[in-house]
């Protein structure tokens, strides 16, 4: 279906659909297979500009709008998801933040570098205490001088010892609440700050989740992002456009599972016919379809929202809750349609089944996006 796109978003869509089946299928397996990172496949990515796919064209990166990127995380995602969150973080919630709450100096020193991919970006918000409860973070900021001394530990964190600027969240006051959090940007080598536990996770093996460590890590005033006390709003607001990536990361998993269970169904014969003239294997293949369109519908609203400059916490919620259970379904049900062999490696489909689960988890879970959504919808009730 067109979906209204633009012959530019049509094009974005299609060349990532392209890059996405001629090379970074190659690496897929692998990604998931192995726990390192994938810096070979990340850095073809790269080549072809989607490190900077939102990074406005003055900073040097594509300056694409947020239905292309979603557009293109779906493409992605369809052949390797570790691919397609690594590349969302780094823009939506690294990259964005910059972009919208930096200084001129602040773009300039690094949006460039993460533009053409020779800086990778994280964000860390989630602390041990702090996942859920976003407002709970306890890694501290104090003033010192010319800079600022942060002491805490963030766990959990895409990118996170892989990259060169870290978003983070601290708390800039003792009294306690949202309000008196505030973001910096961490450096790569800043004295203080180091890595701790690399997860071993279920799925999107080859993407990195790391716990970061500050111990009197010195920030320069100069790396502060926004104003002290907008901690808070600022990880919210990257936070809507966070969860327009995952929904189109969940979106294009459930795309693979749906795809690989038409083919397989179609191959499959059982009781003398393929296993496709069954109703049953017909109907959740409908199902399925039906389900991801709705899915995208969601996601590409929520987006066209995001370059209208409208608000769109509801539309993003709904929209990451919707395609992440969307996606959890399907690929359960592509398990199902390929019988014995969906459990086997010899088929993607588990593979899928295990990517999924995280897009319920990750840039707020199921039960967060429900809270979202009925506070938005009970203002003022
Ligand atoms: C692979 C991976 C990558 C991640 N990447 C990042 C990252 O890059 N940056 C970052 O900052 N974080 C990241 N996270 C952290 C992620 O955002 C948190 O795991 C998530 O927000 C949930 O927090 P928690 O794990 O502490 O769970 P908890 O908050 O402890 O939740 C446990 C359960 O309780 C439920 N629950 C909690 N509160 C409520 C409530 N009020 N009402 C109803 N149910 C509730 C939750 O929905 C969940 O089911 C990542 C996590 C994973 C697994």
């Amino acid at each position: 279906m067109d979906l209204g796109l633009t012959p530019e978003q049509r094009m974005v869509r299609d060349t990532v659909r392209n890059f996405s089946d001629r090379v970074l299928s190659r690496y897929a397996e692998d990604m998931d297979r192995s726990p390192d990172f994938p810096f070979e496949a990340i850095g073809r990515i790269a080549e072809v500009g989607l490190m900077g796919l939102t990074i406005p064209r003055e900073y040097g990166g594509a300056g694409n709008d947020a239905v292309s990127y979603a557009l293109a995380i779906e493409e992605l995602s369809r052949v390797s998801a570790v691919a397609g969150v690594i590349v969302a973080v780094h823009n939506s919630v690294s990259a964005y933040p910059i972009v919208k709450f930096g200084t001129e100096e602040q773009k300039r020193a690094l949006l460039p570098a993460m533009a053409d991919g020779r800086a990778i970006g994280a964000f860390a918000l989630t602390e041990p205490d702090a996942g859920s409860d976003a407002g709970g973070v306890r890694t501290t900021a104090v003033r010192d001088g010319d800079g600022w001394t942060l002491n805490g530990t963030k766990i959990f964190i895409t990118n996170g010892s892989v990259s060169e600027n870290v978003i983070v969240v601290a708390r800039t006051a003792s009294e306690g609440g949202s309000n008196d959090l505030t973001t910096f940007i961490l450096r790569k080598g800043t004295p203080g700050f180091g890595y701790g536990t690399l997860e071993k996770k279920m799925g999107i093996t080859g993407s990195d989740t790391s716990e970061l460590i500050m111990e009197d890590a010195r920030v320069p005033d100069s790396m502060r992002l926004g104003g002290v006390g907008d901690g808070f709003k600022i990880a919210m607001v990257s936070l809507d456009g966070g969860r327009i990536g995952i929904a189109a990361q969940a979106i294009g998993i459930a795309r693979a599972a749906l795809e690989g269970s038409i083919r397989y169904s179609m191959e499959r014969e059982q009781f003398g016919r393929p296993i496709s003239s069954f109703q049953a294997i017909q109907w959740t293949i409908a199902d399925m379809a039906t389900r991801i369109e709705a899915a995208r519908h969601m996601t590409l609203h929520a987006a066209q929202l995001k370059d209208a400059g409208a608000r769109h916490s509801l539309e993003a919620s709904m929209a990451k809750l919707y395609a992440s259970e969307t996606a959890t379904w399907a690929t359960i049900k592509a398990v199902q349609v390929h019988g014995g062999y969906g459990y086997t490696k010899d088929y993607p489909v588990e593979r899928f089944m295990r990517d999924a689960k995280v897009t319920e988890i990750y840039e707020g879970t199921s039960e967060v996006q429900r809270l979202v959504i009925a506070r938005e919808l009970l203002k003022g009730a």
